[in-house]
């Protein structure tokens, strides 16, 4: 077993995870097994509580772990699966820590950061590679060195190079170059600095991986090579990606992070083939049609928080050699200045997973505008609910219709608390967290764009479709296209006169790939396409153009 672990320099936001990730694909593609985790120094057990203003996206795992947007790129970029054991916290490491205190399972001895904290994230390390099959597994740890709260792991890093052997282990720090407008220079001191800290601690990166707005040249490796005591040839840039994230792998090849890599770790490989990778950034990045899909959600102005779901309408993008031009709209705007003033010139809508009831009345606004002017629609999670909440008080006529999370006192709670949700007072892991099969309607376009009868998706909600109204709305042309197995939980509805109106109650986002785009996003993108076209702008002989509901 080898060991990667990626540490990041002077500040955050550098791209650490992306970095990761793109190694990730490199070692694949010369035919490794390879693992990626990451280690979180806050004290939160997981990022499930923290607000998207805070930390962005909650990315959820297949087993239900909430774990940090970083794993998204991790899945995205490589073939491993990943479970709760890819993400570790101090919050999850002193919560062991101190459960085995309380059990006495420490003998006696004073419990300290130095061995006992140290050990709890060794142990994770060997235990992941224990029950996870690879060859490689790398290690991304949060933060920036020289915070306090990172100084356990690093130390345990220190260590476990110790144990298991230096050979077997290549630290790689990614680190900030800033230019200096002023005097026209890149400068490489807070690099040399922070790889200092790094050094002081008793880790000595084998490869430094340059952050910079411009070419790094030969100089300043130089330099940096002499001063952080290191080949030359191992310090490499990583620029700003000119197109998308789809790149990095390319140009960290270029540069050749994964023949350094290897050639640090003794790992005899085969040349890598990149070709098919390199042919879906081309889809990505030259597409012949261009489509704009608002997104109308409350976290608009921060990149991070919705990540997966624009990641997932670039790979439906390219599906459909279509560009996706995404429009964030804030839901409280349309709330105050109405739907048409946003909307009227977007060819698709999406309304994100959201908790809470700010905003909530823009949404249906949202949802009501794209269902009477046949804009296609896709909901996800809390998406699904607005659309409910929206049939329910505009076609059926019930009035103040509403899920029970923003109003309890609704005359009709077409959205009610899950059965198990009744009783759980803790907010920690207490969704419906996770993959859960659901079974699809024949003939729906559920059905049609999966191409399966069952499914299995990844939830996070406490609230579901109340299964009182299914009869009364269904009758007004509301469809009930996938269920749990049992037939209890509804998990898609869609509207069938529609050209494309599908919401669904889990989170496709999480499952899509630039290599695998998820079958809902490329139908919806597909759709927007055909609306595109017939709104007679861009119009192209050779695109999709049908007034028929989409299907596959
Ligand atoms: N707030 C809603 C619920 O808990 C939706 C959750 C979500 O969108 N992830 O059911």
């Amino acid at each position: 077993m080898k060991y990667i672990f990626v540490t990041g320099g002077v500040v955050s936001s550098l791209g650490k995870g992306l970095a990761a990730a793109a190694l990730g694909t490199l070692l694949e593609h010369r035919g490794l097994k390879v693992l990626l985790q990451k280690f979180d120094p806050y004290l939160n057990v997981d990022p499930g509580t923290m607000s998207p203003f805070q930390h962005g996206e909650v990315y959820v795992l297949d087993d239900g772990a909430e774990t940090d947007l970083d794993l998204g790129h991790y899945e995205r970029f490589t073939n491993g699966k990943l479970s709760k054991l890819n993400n570790l916290t101090s919050g999850q490491v002193y919560e062991s820590v101190i459960r085995k205190e309380r059990a006495g399972d420490y003998l006696g001895s004073t419990v300290q950061v130095i061995p006992h904290v140290t050990d709890e994230i060794k142990g994770r390390i060997h235990e992941v590679t224990e029950k996870m099959d690879a060859d490689v597994i790398i290690t991304e740890i949060g933060g920036t060195t020289g915070d306090i709260e990172g100084l356990p792991f690093l130390e345990a890093l220190r260590q476990f190079q110790d144990e298991v052997g230096h050979k077997n282990v290549a630290f790689v720090h990614v680190t900030l170059v800033p230019f200096i407008k002023a005097a026209e220079e890149l400068k490489t001191k807070p690099t040399q600095q922070s790889v200092a800290k790094l050094r002081e601690i008793g880790i000595a990166p084998k490869v430094i991986v340059c952050r910079s707005e411009y070419h790094v040249e030969d100089d300043l490796r130089r330099k940096l090579s002499m001063f952080c005591n290191l080949p030359k040839e191992n310090v490499i840039q990583f620029l700003d990606m000119e197109h998308t994230i789809y790149e990095a792998p390319l140009k960290l090849q270029e540069e050749n992070l994964d023949e350094i890599i290897c050639n640090c770790l003794g790992l005899e490989t085969k040349e890598p083939d990149m070709t098919n990778w390199r042919n879906m950034v081309d889809r990505i990045v030259n597409p012949t049609h261009k489509i704009k899909v608002a997104v109308v959600g409350k976290y608009i102005e921060l990149q991070d928080a919705y990540k997966s779901i624009y990641e997932a309408l670039t790979h439906a993008g390219a599906a459909n050699d279509c560009e996706v031009d995404v429009e964030r709209i804030d839901s409280e705007k349309i709330d105050s200045d109405g739907a048409e003033k946003y909307l009227s010139d977007v060819d698709g809508i999406l309304i994100p997973g959201g908790f809470g009831d700010r905003g909530i009345e823009g949404k249906v606004a949202a949802a009501k505008y794209a269902r009477e002017n046949s804009i296609p629609y896709f909901g996800l999670c809390l998406g699904m609910q607005i659309a409910t909440i929206e049939f329910a008080r505009h076609v059926c006529g019930l009035e103040r219709a509403n899920s029970i999370e923003f109003d309890e006192d609704t005359p009709h709670p077409v959205i009610c608390l899950l059965e198990e949700q009744k009783d759980v007072t803790e907010k920690g892991a207490s969704m419906r967290l996770g993959t859960w099969e659901a079974n699809l309607k024949a003939g729906s376009r559920a059905h049609d764009l999966y191409g399966a009868d069952a499914v299995s998706e990844r939830h996070r909600h406490r609230y579901e479709f109340n299964q009182d109204y299914r009869e009364q709305m269904e009758s007004a042309g509301f469809l009930i296209s996938g269920t749990s197995p049992d037939g209890t939980l509804c998990e898609i509805i869609e509207i069938p006169a529609h050209p494309f109106y599908l919401a669904v109650q889990f989170h496709p986002e999480f499952q899509s790939k630039p290599t695998a785009p998820h079958p809902l996003f490329k139908g919806f993108v597909k759709a927007s396409l055909i609306r595109r076209n017939e709104a007679g702008s861009k119009k192209s002989a050779t695109s999709p153009s049908s007034a028929e509901p989409v299907t596959a």
